[in-house]
């Protein structure tokens, strides 16, 4: 067993520095490298960056997916638990 790796980076919803565990963390692919493009594609699609986002965000956008009728996205936890990671077996 290994232990959990941590990283730090930039939220790409709100900008801030938040933790995350690289292994689990929310992402999101834009169409290009250009800052100014916001639509997002299909993982590893050529050309296309992937961004970080932290769970409030993630958790802030699934509202509004939600009220739009769309399939929220996963956060960090929810992926760990679904991947029956052992840190989160526990509950909490
Ligand atoms: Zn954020």
């Amino acid at each position: 067993m290994s232990g959990h790796a941590i990283g730090l980076g930039p939220c790409w919803a709100h900008g801030g520095i938040f933790e995350f565990d690289p292994e689990t963390v929310a992402t999101i692919w834009l169409a290009s490298d250009r800052s100014d493009e916001t639509r997002t594609v299909e993982p590893h699609t050529p050309g296309a960056r992937q961004v970080l986002i932290c769970d409030a965000c993630v958790k802030k956008a699934n509202k509004q997916r939600r009220a739009a009728g769309e399939k929220p996205h996963e956060t960090s936890t929810e992926y760990a638990r679904r991947r029956g990671d052992p840190k989160w077996s526990g509950g909490q």
